[in-house]
């Protein structure tokens, strides 16, 4: 293999783990690493796809400027791919978001506008209607918009896709995925209708989101609320597609965050909490069947964001989600 020239050059082909260590009934269980992305998730792929097409579309000329609502996994991408490639990046964060996000995103060269996290759709101070009249009045400037973005599920049919079909043996019988914007879920399933139509989707959607009830019954219902990041929403995505969804899962919070601290006690793999709504998805799956099957699922981003969090047993317990801690707080390490 050649040694890289770029770190933009490391996104994509990330690694695939077999999970030993839990039980998974009849199947045998694999992961996607995409933690193993340089900026540290799935959304990489995401980001680099979507400022390339702007680049092929000429709207995005050399030294513009980009403009996003996010604080999440896409901001991270495309500030890192903003960085390498030298454009600006301008991103509009709702007040909420943790102060660790905005300090790496400055970091990177980021320009980040705070703007308030407690006004809906239609304010002007709402995150995204900021961004879209921010894209209106800086000439050049090029608003991504990942949610309506087809370069987003692109990224996923032409790299995901293929890189899991190929470490896969060209045998895969079913792919747990959790929905944000849907370009994962999109991507994929348009790849496999092509090459594999019997390969089913499992949704994998934190317990108040409304997909899996949309999925059961076509009905959207009111959305509660979850700690989970990064999936699960109060509408249906414009760029998911729900067509090879056979099963969905509704997790809780406690589920994921135990489940995602199983997977780095068990298989030494620190990920983020969507990482625990997709592993408990697809466990329950797996446990589920009668036949042998062979199930992927992912790794989405990286748990190191998450420390002060999920893998805390206070922070566990001040939610409700641990009955009690495993370990004492950070007064017990001072001797
Ligand atoms: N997991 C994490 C941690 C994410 O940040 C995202 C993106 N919001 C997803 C999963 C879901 O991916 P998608 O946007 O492709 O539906």
């Amino acid at each position: 293999m050649a040694i890289p020239l770029s770190v933009i050059d490391m996104i994509g082909n990330t690694p695939m783990l077999e999970l030993t260590q839990f039980d998974t009934g009849p199947c045998r269980l694999f992961v996607k690493l995409e933690n193993q992305n340089p900026g540290g998730s799935i959304k990489d792929r995401v980001a680099l796809s979507m400022i390339e097409q702007a680049e092929r579309d000429g709207r995005l000329q050399p030294g513009g400027t980009i403009i996003e609502a996010t604080a999440g996994n896409t901001g991270l991408g495309l500030a890192l791919v903003a960085a390498l490639k030298g454009y600006k990046l301008l991103l509009v964060v709702p007040d909420k978001m943790s102060r660790e996000k905005i300090f790496h995103l400055r970091a990177l060269g980021v320009e980040v506008l705070l703007t308030r996290s407690d006004v809906g759709k239609g304010h002007p101070a709402y995150y995204q209607d900021y961004a879209k009249r921010l894209a209106d009045e800086i000439p050049g400037a090029f608003y991504i918009d990942q949610f309506n973005n087809p370069a987003n599920p692109a990224a996923h049919a032409n790299t995901t896709a293929p890189e899991l079909w190929r470490q896969m043996d060209h045998r895969v019988d079913a792919i747990a995925v959790g929905v944000g914007s849907g370009g994962t879920l999109g991507g994929l399933s348009q790849y496999f209708a092509e090459v594999s139509p019997q390969t089913e989707f499992v949704l994998a959607d934190p317990a108040g989101s409304i997909l899996a009830d949309y999925l059961d019954n076509g009905q959207i219902g009111e959305a509660g609320s979850w700690l989970v990041e990064g999936i699960g929403e109060d509408f249906v995505p414009p760029l998911s597609d729900f067509g090879q969804v056979r099963n969905a899962y509704r997790i809780g919070d406690a589920e994921a965050f135990t489940t995602a601290r199983d997977l780095l006690r068990k298989e030494g793999v620190l990920a983020g909490s969507s990482t625990g709504t997709l592993l408990a998805a697809a466990l329950r799956y797996c446990r589920a069947q009668t036949e042998p099957k062979r199930v992927v699922t992912f790794v989405c981003d990286s748990g190191n964001k998450y420390l002060s969090k999920m893998y805390n047993d206070h922070w566990m317990l001040e939610q409700g989600l641990l009955s009690k801690p495993q370990h004492g707080d950070l007064r017990d390490l001072i001797a």
